[in-house]
């Protein structure tokens, strides 16, 4: 076989190089084959350990990796960036909940990665048990894999769930770890500029911005990457530039709130952008409303709903006054009439790894 075309047109060193290969995802497109060198492999240790030291990971802590990896390469690079920094890892890869939550009682573990769905997930099986997550002794919880853990409502039920710091990460398979929010949490993700050049491109005329708060396409470039060099690689998220600095002492960059969504989740009407974070943020507000829910376009975009579910016990709650408040309150938000539809506790489907928030049947065959 040759194998250039094994990896495509993107391999730039002689293939007896390559010591390691991952896949992307493939959650919006068919998963991509990285290789990496040896080098690059530190240095993707490397882009973890930046993440994990802001975040307050030291060779005292005991860090567990609450995720099945296996050829998805995120959580290998936290397992090399505790590694490095010389922090315990305990890979839970083929664990269950049950068996995790177990460990989580048992071996004083002070900092989790995974990703916001999961931390959900391991919440309802302590619920399950009568485990109080906040007698357990963990200092953060470190999130990967998808937003969520900037977006100030879901922060705010994670950190209060489990008694800790919750903090945000970004990186791409096929860009690196590249930005994270430090333990100054200002409401931003740091890029990690000494290993990334990150610009924001214009949605519409594609120049660069560099003034605050104009929202734009992520496009970055890895900059010591050699087996699969990635130069100005589109990642189709939203962003926009932070104004204000961090207290940390950091000079690198921020973006303001971290990643707003991605341009293939925005929904876009009557002139404006919203993506499903602003339907989450409302949401995650309310005790009486698990955090699942998805938005689904119909098919001729005459009509968007956002179908939501309630908690077990909502303690003779009016459920018709509780749809049409929050149909008044995401108009509000947003400036377009969504049909709110709750469904009964454990009506939706719950994922492991990352949540499918929209459902666009205009693309849908
Ligand atoms: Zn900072």
């Amino acid at each position: 076989m040759d194998d250039r075309s094994f990896y495509g047109d993107g391999l730039a060193v002689p293939e007896e190089d390559v010591v390691f290969f991952h896949q992307t995802s493939g959650t919006t497109s068919r998963p991509q084959r990285q290789p990496d060198t040896l080098e690059d492999w530190y240095w993707w240790g490397e882009c973890w350990a930046s993440v994990l030291w802001a975040q307050g990971v030291r060779n005292t802590d005991r860090v567990l990796i609450g995720f099945n990896y296996n050829l998805f390469i995120g959580f290998w690079g936290a397992h090399y960036g505790c590694e490095k920094i010389g922090a315990e890892i305990l890979s839970t890869g083929g664990l269950s909940t049950e068996q995790r939550l177990d460990k989580l009682m048992e071996l004083k573990i002070t900092t989790i990665v995974t990703t916001p769905t999961y931390a959900f997930r391991l919440m309802e099986g302590a619920a399950r048990r009568n485990i109080d997550l906040k007698t357990l002794g963990i200092k953060r919880i470190i999130c990967a894999g998808e937003p969520g853990a900037l977006i100030p409502e879901t922060k705010k039920e994670l950190e209060q769930a489990w008694g800790c710091d919750v903090f945000d990460h970004i990186g791409a398979t096929e860009v690196g770890a590249w930005g994270y929010e430090c333990s100054s949490k200002s409401g931003g993700l740091h890029i990690n500029e000494s290993m990334f050049l990150v610009e924001l491109l214009d949605m519409e005329t594609k120049e660069v911005i560099t003034e605050p708060n104009k929202y734009g396409i992520v496009v970055i470039t890895s900059l010591d990457r050699k087996g699969k060099p990635c130069i100005r690689f589109n990642t189709n998220d939203i962003a926009c530039w932070q104004e204000t600095s961090c207290e940390c002492g950091r000079t690198y960059r921020l973006l303001k709130g971290g990643i707003s969504g991605r341009v293939d989740h925005l929904i876009k009407a009557r002139g404006t952008f919203i993506t499903p974070a602003v339907i989450e943020n409302i949401i995650m507000a309310k005790p009486y409303l698990t955090n699942e829910f998805f938005i689904q376009i119909s098919k001729k975009s005459t009509e968007i709903s956002v179908h939501i579910e309630i908690q077990q016990d909502i303690n003779g709650l009016d459920v018709e006054k509780i749809k049409e408040e929050l149909e008044d309150e995401i108009y509000k938000k947003t400036s377009l009439r969504f049909k709110v539809v709750l469904e009964q506790y454990g009506k939706l489907a719950r994922s492991d790894t990352k949540s499918r928030r929209l459902i666009d049947l205009r693309k849908e065959s």
